[in-house]
């Protein structure tokens, strides 16, 4: 057993390995097991052990994935958004570096005692966030080729997998994450433990039963069928759900919250931060439906809230100790009020600041509660779980190693 930020965990005496497939609103899998896509997840919906999760809020990657390998939310690891806000200084900045990291992973404790551990990432910005600490391999698809044995514990990743380096921007970058897991886990010395995370480019673009998805859900099955026929014991589960946001023409439903405060309290007063924007914006334009707000000193925060409340397309607005508390959020790394957007409406600073030219397609976004439930299916009966209790996607592991027959 080890305990890693207040929880117990039995190391892994079967290859276990946890999937979080981003951006996987549960109808994803609805749509193409109805389709006939997906014999392997059929199979496993009939015989294992299906539950629907919470994800944390922000439903963003960053906070998610570090959720899912840390096993608690983010008022613990830290990690609540790409970006945050530093007052003293006045910039934006990025919270892809473990040193914004509060716990440790339960990936780094389980390579500790001993397990071998693997983590592919599709996009290398999450690479050192999940790698922190943690002795054995963790590379990303997106910088495959440049993996080494001293950064990564593994090379000639291009090689092994038999497939190029896809594009940042493709349905391929989350298909290598796949094919390297099964490549790692066809040899003799496989790992114990593999972490594999990949990106919703796909989810981004493509709704639920569109060909574009069932095709990507096709893709996964074939590749999580392998490693179930491995022997492997498989955790799927999501960082966040994914909701078109756009008005009945198609175009983004967006509240461009800057702007508002702006004609309010006065040009640049107030600072609307959306931990969304990261360097990879070209298909969701830095719009999600999450957004903390930095008020002057002096400011009606109350007043301003209930303003800001009742926009139309907003679902709620929360203090900082409100959120904190509701979200699970580090108080100090969130703004005075934050702001959560309806369903089909996403936040933006200032309509000027938003590049909406490279949206090929309506749309698809996350970021709100209206993300929040995602699949937790493992590909095994469990004993002693709950169905009926609050289930979290930062559950994966616990479900994955100490509940599996
Ligand atoms: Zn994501």
């Amino acid at each position: 057993m080890i305990r890693v930020n207040g929880r117990d965990y039995r190391l892994a005496h079967q290859p276990t390995v946890v999937v979080c497939v981003d951006g996987c609103e549960p109808d994803y899998i609805a749509q193409s097991v109805a389709h006939g896509h997906t014999p392997w997840l059929k199979e496993v919906l009939a015989t294992g052990t299906v539950l629907i999760a919470d994800c944390v809020i922000p439903s963003f990657t960053n906070p998610n994935n570090l959720s899912i390998v840390t096993g608690v939310p983010p008022s613990v690891h830290g990690i609540c958004g790409n970006f945050l806000f530093d007052t003293e200084s006045g910039t934006e900045v990025m919270m892809n570096d473990p040193k914004w990291l509060r716990a440790p992973t339960l990936l780094a404790a389980l390579s500790n005692a001993g397990q071998s551990v693997a983590v592919i990432t599709a996009k290398d910005k999450l690479r050192k966030l999940l790698g922190h600490d943690m002795k054995g391999i963790c590379f990303s698809a997106e910088k495959a080729d440049e993996a080494t044995l001293d950064e990564n514990g593994i090379d000639h990743v291009v090689e092994a997998v038999g497939m190029p380096v896809p594009s940042v921007y493709s349905a391929q970058l989350s298909e290598f994450v796949f094919a390297a897991g099964v490549e790692l886990m066809s040899h003799e010395r496989r790992p114990d433990v593999m972490y594999l995370s990949t990106t919703d480019y796909v989810q981004h673009k493509h709704a639920p039963g569109t060909d574009g998805a069932d095709a990507f859900y096709r893709m996964l099955d074939h590749y999580l069928g392998k490693l179930d026929a491995m022997g492997c014991v498989i955790a799927l589960t999501a960082d966040h759900g994914m909701n078109a946001k756009t008005q009945m023409d198609g175009t983004p439903d967006v509240v461009y919250l800057q702007d508002v405060l702006d004609r309010w309290i006065g040009a640049g007063v107030a600072r609307v931060i959306l931990p969304i924007t990261d360097p990879y914006v070209v298909h969701h334009g830095a719009l999600g439906s999450f957004a903390t707000v930095y008020l002057p000193a002096g400011a009606d925060h109350t007043d301003l809230a209930r303003r800001i409340g009742a926009l139309r397309g907003i679902d709620s607005v929360r203090s900082r100790k409100e959120a904190a508390a509701f979200f699970e959020l580090p108080p100090d790394r969130i703004g005075d009020l934050i702001v959560v957007a309806e369903r089909s409406t996403v936040i933006g600073t200032a309509a000027s600041r938003h590049d909406l030219s490279a949206l090929d397609a309506p749309l698809r976004s996350h970021g709100g509660i209206s993300e929040q439930r995602v699949p937790l299916i493992v590909n095994r009966r469990l004993r002693d779980i709950d169905p009926a209790r609050r289930w979290r996607n930062f559950d994966a592991f616990d479900l994955a190693l100490n509940h599996v027959e």
